[in-house]
C-alpha cells in the first residue's frame, strides 16, 4: 500500500492501522544544523519520506506552507520547564496541523480523479472542529462528523455545526467510543460497495498522524541549546500525537522520554503496571478531548517497539490525574507561573512536574494542545479571573448551529445512504 492509498482508505480492510514498513533516518547533520529555523524545511525532512511517492516536492512544499503558517511559541515557566504552544492554528488547537495537511492531501488526490469522497470522523471535541475547518470548501469533499452529545464545549460545538457547505454534524446519542466504533462500522460496511467512496480523518489517518512529528522537532531544534535531555510530556486521548513525537524520535531526534499524560481514563497506565488491556467505560472529565478509554494509536506505539513493554517502558510511560487534581493545576500555573494554561495542558504540566521530581537534571517541555478559551468555564473558575474572547471565537459565536441527532449505527447509514455519493 502506498502513501496515497493509505490516505483514501484511512483505515485498513482488516480494521487494522497502516504503519510505515520502513521508519527512515533523517538525514545527517539536519537536526545538528545550526542554520535559522524554516519549519517548512523541517516539514520536508518530516514528510517527504513517506509522502514523497504521491506528492511531488513542489506540491508538498506549498502544503507545507499552508499547514505551517502560524506559529508553535515555547514558553518557559521554570528553568527545567516549558510549555509548546499549539493553539495558534485557526480552530486553536493542535489538531489543525494534521487536519489541514490531511485536507490538502485529499484535494491533491481526488482533483485529477473527478470522483467524490466522504470523509467520516469520530470527534471528542477538537477533531471535529479542526477536520471541518481543514476541509471546508474543499471540492469533491464531503465531510461528515459524529459527536457525543452534551459531552463537548460550547465553542467546539459551534466549530462542528457552524460551517454548512460541505460539511455535516451528526449528535450521537452516546460517548466519543461509541462515535469511533460507528465510524469503523461503516468503512467495512459492505452496503456501501459502490455507492460511498469513506475515508477517515481521524489520527488513525497516516496524513493526520504523521504531519504531527513536525512540531517536536522544532521544538527540539528551538531547545537544542540546553544540551539537557529533553522529555515531552503528551496530554493524550487517542495516542495519536505522543505516537507522532515517537516517530520523530525512531527516526533519530534525540529525546529522553515521552510521558502520556491522561486523564480518569487510564487504560494504558493499568497497561504498563501489568500488561493488560483493559479499556473500561469511558469516563467524562474536564480534558473532554481526551476522553479516550481505548485509545487507537496506542497499538502504533507498541509496533515502534516490537510490542516489548519493558523495553518500552525505558522510553515512554503514562501518567493519570483527576478532575481536582486538573483544577488545582490550572490555578497553580496562573499563581506560580503567571500563565493561563487549558485542562488538557494542566494534566500534561503534572505529568511532566512529577517526572521532573524523580529526574532533576531533564528539561521538560508539555504540550498546550488547546486554547484556554475553549474550556473556558473550568479554566475561569480554576484562575478566578475572566478569560478576553479572541475575535475569532466572537465571530463564531454569532452563528447558529445545525446538526442531525442520530442514535445508533443504524441512523448513521440510513443519512449516509440518504445523500448523493461517487
Ligand atoms: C485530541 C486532543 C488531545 C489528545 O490527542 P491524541 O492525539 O488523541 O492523543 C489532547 N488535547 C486536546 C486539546 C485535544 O484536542
Amino acid at each position: 500500500m502506498n502513501f496515497r492509498e493509505a490516505v483514501l482508505r484511512g483505515i485498513a480492510p482488516d480494521r487494522g492501522l497502516y504503519f510505515p514498513l520502513h521508519i527512515p533516518g533523517f538525514a545527517s547533520g539536519f537536526l545538528e544544523s545550526d542554520s535559522e529555523l524554516d519549519p517548512v524545511e523541517i516539514g520536508l525532512a518530516c514528510m517527504k519520506p513517506y509522502a514523497g511517492g504521491e506528492i511531488s516536492p513542489t506540491r508538498l512544499e506549498s502544503i507545507l506552507q499552508q499547514v505551517l503558517e502560524f506559529p508553535f511559541p515555547i514558553v518557559p515557566l521554570t528553568e527545567n520547564m516549558a510549555t509548546l504552544e499549539l493553539f495558534h492554528g485557526p480552530t486553536l488547537a493542535f489538531k489543525d496541523v494534521g487536519a489541514r495537511f490531511m485536507a490538502r492531501c485529499l484535494g491533491a488526490f481526488t482533483e485529477s480523479e473527478g470522483k467524490s469522497l466522504t470523509v467520516l470522523v469520530a470527534t471528542s471535541g477538537d477533531t471535529g472542529g479542526a477536520v471541518a475547518d481543514g476541509f471546508l470548501g474543499v471540492d469533491g469533499v464531503e465531510v461528515v462528523i459524529l459527536y457525543p452529545r452534551g459531552k463537548v464545549s460550547d465553542i467546539q460545538q459551534r466549530q462542528l455545526t457552524a460551517h454548512g457547505q460541505n460539511i455535516t454534524a451528526l449528535e450521537v446519542e452516546g460517548a466519543f467510543d461509541d462515535c469511533q466504533e460507528m465510524v469503523k462500522t461503516a468503512f467495512v460496511d459492505e452496503d456501501f460497495k459502490g455507492r460511498k467512496r469513506f475515508t477517515s480523518a481521524n489520527s488513525i489517518n497516516v496524513a493526520r498522524w504523521l504531519p504531527q512529528m513536525i512540531y517536536f522537532v522544532l521544538a527540539y531544534r528551538k531547545l537544542r541549546i540546553q544540551n539537557r535531555p529533553l522529555v515531552y510530556a503528551v496530554p493524550s486521548g487517542n495516542f495519536g500525537n505522543i505516537c507522532a513525537g515517537m516517530m520523530a524520535w525512531k527516526m533519530g531526534m534525540p529525546a529522553a522520554h515521552f510521558i502520556a499524560a491522561v486523564n480518569a481514563n487510564d487504560t494504558i497506565v493499568r497497561y504498563m503496571e501489568t500488561g493488560a488491556y483493559e479499556p473500561q467505560a469511558t469516563r467524562q472529565t474536564l480534558s473532554n478531548a481526551m476522553d479516550v478509554s481505548d485509545p487507537s494509536n496506542f497499538i502504533r506505539i507498541l509496533q515502534l517497539f516490537r510490542s516489548d513493554r519493558f523495553e518500552l517502558s525505558r522510553m515512554f510511560s503514562c501518567r493519570s490525574f483527576s478532575d481536582g487534581k486538573t483544577r488545582r493545576a490550572l490555578s497553580d500555573i496562573y499563581k506560580r507561573h503567571s500563565y493561563t494554561a487549558d485542562p488538557h495542558g494542566a494534566v500534561g504540566y503534572l505529568a511532566l512536574r512529577d517526572y521532573l521530581k524523580e529526574h532533576p537534571k531533564a528539561y521538560g517541555l508539555f504540550l498546550e494542545t488547546a486554547h484556554p478559551i475553549k474550556f473556558r468555564e473550568t479554566v475561569e473558575r480554576s484562575i478566578d479571573r475572566e478569560l478576553p474572547l479572541p475575535d475569532s471565537i466572537q465571530d463564531l459565536l454569532q452563528k447558529p448551529g445545525r446538526s442531525i441527532p442520530v442514535r445508533n449505527y443504524e441512523e448513521v447509514k440510513a443519512y449516509l445512504l440518504s445523500q448523493p455519493g461517487i
